[in-house]
């Protein structure tokens, strides 16, 4: 369904997905994954160049900051030393103030490598990619300053955590920050408007049904528009079992004190919950339980 110039690589919810775009001069990746898997980032990019006949990485470029698609850009930069990298401009505030709450780096338990960039691209702007012209547009609402990837004559939308085939990036409480919310309902609009006959998405496969996927996700943000509770637990149980798809596991009796420390659960559950520490930590492992994602093996908590 791809042009031979243009690869996708499948990772998963710890990692985002990559793509990568094969041109005369070289290969772009867009977006590395999480730091605690760079070698299977690196493994994966070396495989692709070495079937574009060993084509050199000259470009990486990222959608946005959070953690799972930054994560491994230096790594790969070590590797790759005349790859140049480039962020969206609308970034640019939030990396300089690198590791503010907004990231969601070490704020919700998660982790990256500090990196360095050559330049950035703009919202509006196009960039020549496999061959091909990309429309980059703005995508503010999970990540204020996020852009997305669309070639009009591929009828290709490359959405990261904007869209996908069933849901979005998380948006923060509105309590916390109205604007976030506003900002993804716009963007859904936006997309709307685009001619799109298959979309690349952040996490999970690629699909086709794109309008039934722009439905599921107005839906799903109109749910949390009228509860701002439900997005209070939608986050931090998202973040928990986030944290524990790269800690593996974790002693229960230490959950307490982690809750206590990690500002996302700190904060959300002042503000939110109001629950003791122990109780707030019990009932973010019987989520995690009953959603299928965490399990209890005696006195630790583990991932799957
Ligand atoms: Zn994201």
């Amino acid at each position: 369904m791809l042009l031979e110039s243009i690869s996708f690589i499948e990772r998963d919810w710890l990692s985002a997905n990559h793509v990568m775009f094969r041109d005369v001069n070289g290969a772009t990746l867009l977006d590395t994954g999480y730091v605690k898997f760079a070698d299977v980032t690196l493994r994966r990019v070396r495989e692709t160049l070495h079937a574009w006949d060993n084509v050199p990485l000259t470009r990486i470029i990222n959608t946005h900051i959070h953690s799972d698609h930054i994560g491994c850009n230096a790594a790969v930069q070590r590797a790759y030393p005349s790859a140049t990298l480039a962020v969206p401009s609308s970034e640019v505030e939030m990396l300089n103030a690198w590791d503010s709450p907004d990231q969601m780096l070490s704020y919700a338990d998660q982790q990256a490598e500090p990196f360095t960039w050559n330049s950035t691209i703009e919202a509006g702007s196009q960039l020549t990619l496999g061959g091909e012209r990309w429309d980059v547009v703005a995508t503010p609402g999970h990540d204020m300053g996020s852009v997305v990837l669309y070639a009009k004559r591929l009828r290709v939308l490359i959405s990261a955590d904007a869209l996908w085939q069933h849901g979005f990036g998380f948006v923060v409480p509105q309590a916390i920050d109205p604007k976030p919310l506003a900002a993804q309902r716009e963007t859904f609009k936006r997309l709307a408007e685009l001619d799109v006959g298959l979309v690349i998405p952040g996490h999970g496969g690629m699909f086709t049904d794109f309008s039934g996927a722009l439905k599921r996700a107005s839906d799903k943000l109109e749910a949390f528009a009228a509860d701002d509770m439900k997005i209070a637990r939608n986050v931090v149980k998202g973040m928990f079992i986030y944290s524990m798809m790269w800690r593996d596991e974790m002693p229960l009796a230490e959950l307490p004190a982690y809750v206590h420390n990690v500002g996302v659960h700190r904060d959300y559950n002042a503000a939110f919950f109001r629950m003791s520490d122990e109780a707030f930590a019990h009932w973010l492992v019987e989520e995690g339980v009953k959603a299928g994602k965490l399990r209890v093996d005696g006195d630790r908590v583990r991932n799957g």
